[in-house]
């Protein structure tokens, strides 16, 4: 055998496996399809360079490292790949001719087909050393069946043919080994290429005079640059105003020159258009393995939507805790487990004695102890206990108002609101002239309705009072089948006594009738009343007729007692005519009974006057 066709042969196989692999690094944009078929083209390519430089070992068969390519092709390649191949392959061998076409042709198919089995086997993008491995086994294992088949039986292979399958195997292995190697190189170059990127931060690499060596695409696109490779050479002087390229030039120098990294180095920049922008960098000094300064990497990520985002979180904090401080309320906010978050510092001005306990992060129980044992409030005992103090704390998580009277006087206000997270919102105001203006109101008003309810001459209850009263009393006393009794008084001869004394005596006159009436009708549920002019009422709830009787007569003996000068008087001194009514099933209103005891006034005026006359059918029924 001549060895060194063998070797050409060899060194074809290694020349255009070596020539693909540059090719693939060079043309690594082409599509799946495209690098198939140009790495089948490659490899065909080789099969036929081997082919020509074949030794006919025996007549019409010739020795030559087709089958290598071939099986690689299909292996590593695909079904494109192997398609040019054995085309290319089956080509050139029927142009050589010779008696061992056939044959030939048929280990072309075999190996083709045997190759994409095992390129379906082990997966396509697989590294394996076993893919290589069973791919140069699968071309012994071809080459040798061939060959006994063509011989006739195992005994007619001779020592060279063995030699031929084991250079074939030996080469195979190294091919596929090469290949294996060269795709787990790439696969790697491929994940960092696409890393660096693909990376959203500006990557680089720069030289020891601040030249820019290696650049993601980010780097490139910030600068209106389409591929990384168009920035490699350029300075910061190329791509910034001069002043500023000096001062990162500087730095630079200076990190090369300490050997110290600068991490985390953050600084605005003021881009042509006036905006401006953040960045955050780190830059780390790059050493050989001798230990020289070579350059330095960066990393830059842009953050100014981070500054912003930061910086509005700090604008509005700050204008919340002005708000919070320049507001008339006290202000807390406790946390779901009642923990004091923050407080202004007007809350705790208002709780001045429990103010030491009113900090960040007390618990509202203790809080509210402080306030049990300085008795801030006037409405909490000093010795209120626990279940106090469990209470309000459990209404911290109630939404409600309250009011707070203080020890010094004060009135507070505190509002509780919940937040949707669980946490209680405290507002607390000062109250204290609301509520005084509120008690000076009531007191008001009662004056007002007292003012309403008397007679201005007399002070005892006016006329819409005793309606008011009389109506129900009446229902009352229906309900509870109990008594009610009416005195209906008139002065005598008034009109004579205001024509002797005078109006304003007459008057005073009045009043002193009306102190009389008085101190006779003392029970609570008595009521005297001036019925109108010199007509007066008492109604007596409780008081039967006897009872009403005995009143009358203790009234007429209390004027006589008093004794008022009346000298157009047959008696000489101020005397009263009194009806009485007893209330009974004939009355059917108060009106009726009114009337009844109108009618006995009537019959006393007619029966003489300064007297006492009970209604007359009342007397009957009784
Ligand atoms: P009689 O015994 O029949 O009741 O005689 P009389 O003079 O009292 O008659 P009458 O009841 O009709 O007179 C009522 C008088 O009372 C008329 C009025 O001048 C006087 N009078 C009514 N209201 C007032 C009042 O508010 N002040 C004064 N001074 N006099 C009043
Ligand atoms: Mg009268
Ligand atoms: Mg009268």
């Amino acid at each position: 055998m001549p060895w060194q066709v063998l070797i050409g042969n060899v060194a074809a196989v290694a020349l255009v496996i070596s020539v693909w692999m540059h090719l693939h690094y060079k043309f690594y944009r082409l599509s799946k399809v495209q690098a198939e078929l140009g790495f089948g083209l490659m490899m065909g390519l080789g099969a036929v360079l081997s082919m020509l430089l074949s030794v006919e070992v025996d007549s019409g068969y010739y020795l030559d490292l087709r089958s290598t390519l071939l099986a690689v092709s299909a292996v590593y390649g695909g079904p494109l790949a192997v398609l040019m191949t054995a085309v290319l392959t089956c080509v050139q061998r029927i142009s050589m001719g010779g008696a061992g076409v056939e044959p030939a042709l048929i280990s072309i198919v075999l190996v083709s087909v045997f190759g994409l089995a095992l390129h379906f086997l082990f997966g396509r993008g697989s590294v394996d050393v076993r893919k290589a491995l069973a791919c140069a086994v699968m071309v012994a294992t071809v080459t040798l069946a061939m060959s006994i088949f063509h011989r006739g039986g195992w005994s007619h292979i001779t020592t060279v043919s063995l030699a031929g399958i084991g250079v074939k195997f030996a080469a195979t292995l190294a091919a596929a080994c090469v290949i294996t190697y060269f795709h787990a190189f790439t696969l790697e170059r491929d994940i960092l290429k696409a890393a660096l990127t693909q990376a959203p931060d500006f990557h680089y690499v720069k030289d020891r005079n601040s030249r820019f060596v290696v650049t993601n695409l980010n780097v490139a696109r910030n600068h209106d640059r389409t591929k990384s490779s168009e920035m490699v050479g350029l300075t910061d002087f190329d791509l910034y105003p001069r002043e500023m390229a000096q001062a990162f030039f500087d730095r630079e120098q200076e990190i090369m020159a300490s050997g110290e990294a600068l991490v985390d180095f953050e600084e605005p920049l003021v881009e042509e258009n006036g905006r401006e922008r953040w960045f955050l960098t780190s830059k780390i000094p790059l050493r050989n393995r001798h230990g020289d300064l070579v350059g330095l990497a960066g990393v830059t990520r842009d953050i100014t939507e981070k500054k912003r985002l930061i910086q509005e979180a700090l604008d509005s904090k700050t204008v919340l805790s002005q708000a919070m401080t320049e507001m008339s309320d006290g202000l807390a906010m406790f946390n779901p487990e009642g923990r004091l978050v923050f407080c202004n510092d007007q809350y705790r001005a208002a709780f001045p004695r429990s103010a030491h306990a009113r900090q960040p992060g007390t618990d509202i129980t203790a809080i509210l102890q402080a306030v049990v044992r300085s008795g801030e409030r006037v409405d909490v005992s000093p010795d209120a206990g626990d279940d106090w103090i469990e209470t309000s704390a459990a209404q911290l998580f109630l939404t409600q108002d309250s009011e707070i009277p203080m020890f010094d006087g004060r009135w507070l206000r505190q509002r509780t609101r919940l937040a949707a997270d669980g946490s209680a919102l405290v507002v607390v105001s000062d109250i204290t002239s609301m509520k005084h203006s509120e008690e000076r109101l009531t007191q008001l008003a009662l004056k007002m309705k007292g003012l309403a309810d008397t007679d201005a001459l007399t002070g005892i209850a006016n006329r819409r009072v005793f309606n008011e009263a009389i109506s129900e009393e009446f229902a009352r006393v229906r309900r509870a089948e109990s008594s009610l009794s009416l005195l209906l008084i008139d002065v005598d001869h008034f009109k004579a006594y205001n024509d002797t004394y005078g109006h304003l005596e007459g008057d005073n006159c009045l009043r002193m009738i009306g102190e009389i009436l008085r101190s006779i009708a003392k029970r609570p549920s008595d009521l005297a009343a001036r019925f109108g002019g010199e007509e007066f009422a008492i109604l007596l709830p409780g008081t039967d007729r006897d009872g009403a009787l005995r009143l009358a007569r203790m009234l007429r003996s209390a004027l006589h007692r008093r004794a008022i000068p009346h000298s157009e008087s047959s008696k000489a001194i101020v005397t009263v005519s009194i009806g009485v009514a007893n209330i009974c099933d004939r009355f059917a209103t108060p009106a009726e009974l009114v009337s009844a005891a109108d009618q006995a006034l009537y019959a006393a005026k007619k029966h003489g006057r300064d007297r006492v006359e009970a209604a007359a059918h009342q007397a009957r029924a009784a």
